[in-house]
């Protein structure tokens, strides 16, 4: 039974879907203005670890994760570089979807722009206006918090505080200044040609009404689960809440979850603070896409991360031992019904608590090394596959070659003179298995069997 710690109430709730067997899952995507960064990578490999293990269990998924192209931070960008918004996000956009690929990362099924859903958001806005939770001002649309009675719960905000008639225009902003926040931005001449002419007036949304918009229009509301970063939680799902329950009188989402994020010495890795790693960076310095992912997968999505160089290469050796693993347990024989579905067992008792994933590693680890041990074979590759649905680290595609008994029988022999301080005959038997082609490497741990 699946248990998920949900945001709106600090707790581990039971997962139950509003349809059975299937979610409506939507997560906040990225804002197209530049090459994304590690800190927002784990925020996406998060996002697919939740979707990955609710397939896993044989829930029918619809995943939704939107497209910022129109914010302050693109129309900025995208006039200094003197492009137009919609080729400079495109350019992004494109970007970031190799991103995803290069580490692995389930397409959504579907991404919508919010460029391509004004008159979406412009509905809201109008049916905002018309219960009286929206007001004009000289520069836009405003959402009244106080009007709307259960403004701040996610944030678990102090009430005393949302009194105040102040006003808030940009997108980002922090809990000292809760305001009235943006709905619709009236065409400002900074702006450029970025406007649309709408009912509601020229000029563009906010980057709050988007979410709330779409995520209605694909998942309806109710919808089951919402996932963010944790710097998400204020202001924007509490404006989202705030919009979409204030609009259509109903719960917005049932489980809001989100992950924590990666530091770089202590510091949240942010483009703000120019302590920021692209996959491009780390892919020119010889790490690989599963070796990243596989990093920020380790440690449980509630908990930070400090980004260390020393860590991602400690990850190159755990991946190599697993990659090992799979071409060694062609070789073996024994079968262990019990061990494989002990192993079945902990692992999603793991996972169903609220995703811990480390500790789900623990437990392969732990596979791994009994099934080592005692040379299991049966059943071992088909549970490793079934893992891997939620690893996503393409166990399939690792090129192992089975190696031919004889081989083994001759390493068998070497190790029989060696251990009889017959180090001649060792020799020469392991210039016979070099001269058919495989190599032998001794550690710590025996002896490994390689195909030259
Ligand atoms: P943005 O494009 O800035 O809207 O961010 C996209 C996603 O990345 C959001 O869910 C953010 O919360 C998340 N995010 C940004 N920085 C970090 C970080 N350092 N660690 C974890 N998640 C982050
Ligand atoms: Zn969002």
């Amino acid at each position: 039974m699946l248990r998920l710690y949900n945001t709106l109430t600090r707790k581990k709730e039971l997962f139950k879907p509003i349809k059975k067997n299937k979610v409506g899952l939507y997560t906040c995507g990225p804002t197209v203005y530049n090459y994304i960064h590690l800190g927002n990578l784990r925020a996406f490999v998060f996002y697919d670890l939740v979707k990955r293990y609710l397939l896993y269990k044989k829930y029918k998924v619809k995943h939704v994760m939107n497209i910022t192209d129109v914010d302050d931070k693109t129309i900025r960008d995208s006039q200094k570089e003197k492009k137009s918004l919609k080729e400079f996000t495109e350019f992004y956009t494109r970007e970031f979807l190799k991103d995803l690929q290069t580490l692995n990362i389930i397409k959504p099924d579907i991404m919508p722009k919010a460029t391509e859903h004004i008159p979406e958001m412009v509905s809201l806005v109008k049916i905002l206006l018309k219960k009286g939770y929206a007001y004009k001002a000289a520069d836009g649309i405003y959402f009244s918090i106080k009007k709307f009675k259960n403004y701040g719960n996610l944030a678990q905000l102090e009430k005393q505080n949302l009194q105040s008639n102040a006003r808030v225009s940009m997108d980002e902003y922090e809990k000292e200044n809760i305001s009235d926040f943006s709905l619709w931005k009236a065409y400002d001449k900074n702006d450029g040609n970025v406007f649309w002419e709408t009912e509601i007036g020229k000029g563009r949304p906010g980057w709050h009404l988007e979410c709330s918009a779409m995520s209605q229009k694909y998942l309806g509301i109710p919808f089951d689960i919402h996932c963010g970063g944790i710097d998400l939680v204020f202001p924007h799902h509490t404006n989202e809440i705030a919009q979409s329950e204030a609009a259509y009188n109903k719960k917005f989402v049932n489980y809001w979850l989100h992950n924590e994020h990666l530091l770089v010495d202590e510091k949240k890795m942010s483009k703000s603070l120019h302590n920021f790693y692209t996959l491009r960076d780390l892919l020119s310095k010889q790490y690989s896409g599963k070796e990243i992912r596989f990093l920020l997968l380790s440690v449980h999505y509630r908990q930070k991360i400090n980004f260390t160089f020393e860590s991602l290469n400690s990850v190159k050796n755990i991946l190599e031992k697993i990659e090992e693993f799979m071409t060694n347990i062609q070789n073996y024989k024994k079968s262990s019904p019990l061990l494989i579905k002990k192993t079945k067992q902990e692992f999603e008792k793991a996972m169903d608590d609220d995703l811990n994933f480390s500790k789900a590693l623990a437990v392969i680890f732990d596979f791994m090394k009994e099934v080592n041990k005692k040379k299991i074979g049966i059943g071992v590759k088909k549970l490793m596959f079934e893992f891997d649905k939620v690893l996503g680290l393409n166990l399939d595609k690792i090129k192992s070659e089975k190696i031919p008994e004889k081989i083994i029988k001759l390493a068998e022999e070497r190790e029989k003179a060696r251990k009889e301080k017959n180090y001649k005959e060792a020799d020469k038997i392991r210039n016979e298995i070099n001269s058919l082609g495989y190599q032998l490497e001794d550690s710590e741990k025996g002896v490994k069997i390689k195909k030259v």
